[in-house]
């Protein structure tokens, strides 16, 4: 078998029926298995292991898989290449926990084609292979290739569970609001009526989360509201979160004060629920009320979390901080930034300074969104990776509607695929559009 790990390549399709299922039951543990090596501290695991690779360590299967989870958790894409040319010459890649753990790591961290490379590889898979692979697409934005493999996999009987269901109402949604149709909100009405009622799962509270995704990105923001009303335990704030969203979309103000009141008392600390509530009142005109969101978080003293990213190049990560100023590289950077938003300002972009609610003027919002850390993260990709690498970044909180008109326009601008997974999505800007349909 011949597998060995590849480049980047952005053209990953499901559908030439070149993926057959072959479906086995004999590995449902491998996640329970694999995550059994983590202690919380996966950058300790990934150093240890590195380390007792160099002395000349044996390692089993076991061992493997469960270093890749922490790949995983880590991004630690360099980390992930070498166990996979590890795992080849070991002979281990026949082994459906190390080629599905694998395949996970790959799928997460953005290499959509690599995990497809390792589950056409593998001699048999099972339900998690399955699930892995579908919830790959959907990690990395193809939604339809999602759908089209869990169809096709589902009529030739492979197990209906709930991991599969999660990542195909999540495929759904993001079509329903990337088409303003109705088609996709009956497929997705479906496989959460059938989930229920032929093959007697339980929903739990990401598949609710994602029927209201399902309902309120196409607009049916009260059937949406219904559902997390006929819930069976209470919303999170991830549900309240996005109905908010598409109350924005749809400018429903009714709805959005509910959702925002709830996402105030169960995150208190979140100043984005503000913003976003503040925006809508703003869309709408109903100007005493974006003074009255403003004065409410102004007298929370809601304390934002400090925005950072992170960025791989070669084998190191970037991280980078608001208005960062320790980097090796910041002056080179920040001068790069300026220049990029020179040339952005040609093409119409102006700094969305609606998406900050520091109470200072104008200018001063400006700076501190322009110092946003991913910009300054994609400013560094920009200047280290080659022209034709996609441009990578993580993030610890949401992104914010300034950096996501930046990331378009940067991807428009400089023909560069740009991928930002942020706390809720991954976000794939390419030619001046994003995957998220705007719901972020
Ligand atoms: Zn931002
Ligand atoms: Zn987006």
């Amino acid at each position: 078998m011949n597998m060995a790990p590849s480049g980047h390549i952005t053209k990953p399709l499901y559908g030439s029926r070149s993926v057959y299922p072959n479906y086995t039951k004999s590995c449902k543990n491998v996640r329970k298995k694999s995550f059994s090596l983590k202690n919380g501290n996966e950058r300790d695991a990934l150093d240890l292991f590195v380390h007792m690779q160099r002395e000349g360590t044996e390692f089993s299967e076991f061992t493997v898989s469960g270093v890749l989870c922490a790949c995983a958790a880590e991004f630690a894409v360099f980390e992930c290449r070498q166990l996979h040319a590890f795992a080849l010459k070991a002979s281990m890649l026949a082994n459906i926990f190390v080629s599905t753990a694998l395949l996970d790591v790959y799928a997460k961290c953005g290499l959509l084609l690599d995990a497809i490379r390792v589950f056409e590889f593998m001699p048999e898979r099972s339900g998690v292979t399955w699930s892995s692979m579908v919830s790959g697409y959907v990690k990395n934005e193809f939604f339809e290739e999602a759908l089209l493999m869990f169809r096709e996999v589902h009529v030739s009987g492979v197990e209906f569970n709930q991991f599969i269901i999660s990542s195909v109402l999540a495929a759904c949604a993001a079509i329903a609001a990337k088409m303003k149709g109705f088609r996709h909100t009956r497929e997705g009405k479906k496989y959460f009526d059938m989930m229920v009622k032929e093959h007697n799962l339980t929903p739990n509270v990401f598949h609710y989360s994602c029927m209201v995704d399902v309902l309120g990105r196409t607009g049916l923001i009260g059937e949406a509201k219904t559902l997390i009303d006929k819930m069976p335990f209470e919303a999170t704030a991830s549900i309240w979160g996005s109905l908010l969203s598409s109350c924005r979309v749809y400018n429903n103000v009714d709805l959005a004060e509910i959702a925002a009141k709830h996402l105030f008392e169960i995150e208190p600390d979140n100043a984005g629920n503000h913003i976003l509530l503040s925006n809508i009142y703003a869309a709408n005109r109903q100007w005493d009320e974006v003074i009255q969101t403003r004065k409410l978080l102004k007298e929370t003293e809601v304390k934002k979390e400090r925005g950072k990213s992170w960025i791989e190049i070669k084998d190191k990560v970037h991280s980078f901080m608001v208005g960062e100023r320790n980097h090796d590289r910041i002056g080179e950077i920040y001068s790069k930034l300026e220049d990029t938003i020179k040339e952005m300002r040609k093409f119409g972009y102006r700094c969305e300074t609606q998406h900050d609610l520091h109470n200072v003027e104008d200018n001063k919002k400006e700076e501190l969104l322009r110092h946003h850390s991913e910009k300054l993260a994609l400013v560094y990709g920009l200047m280290c990776l080659p022209s034709s690498a996609p441009i990578r970044i993580m993030k610890n909180l949401r992104i914010c509607g300034d950096c996501h008109v930046f990331m378009k326009l940067a991807s428009k601008i400089t023909g560069r695929e740009i991928v930002v997974r942020d706390t809720n999505r991954f976000h794939h800007f390419r030619n001046g559009f994003c995957s998220c349909g705007e719901f972020w």
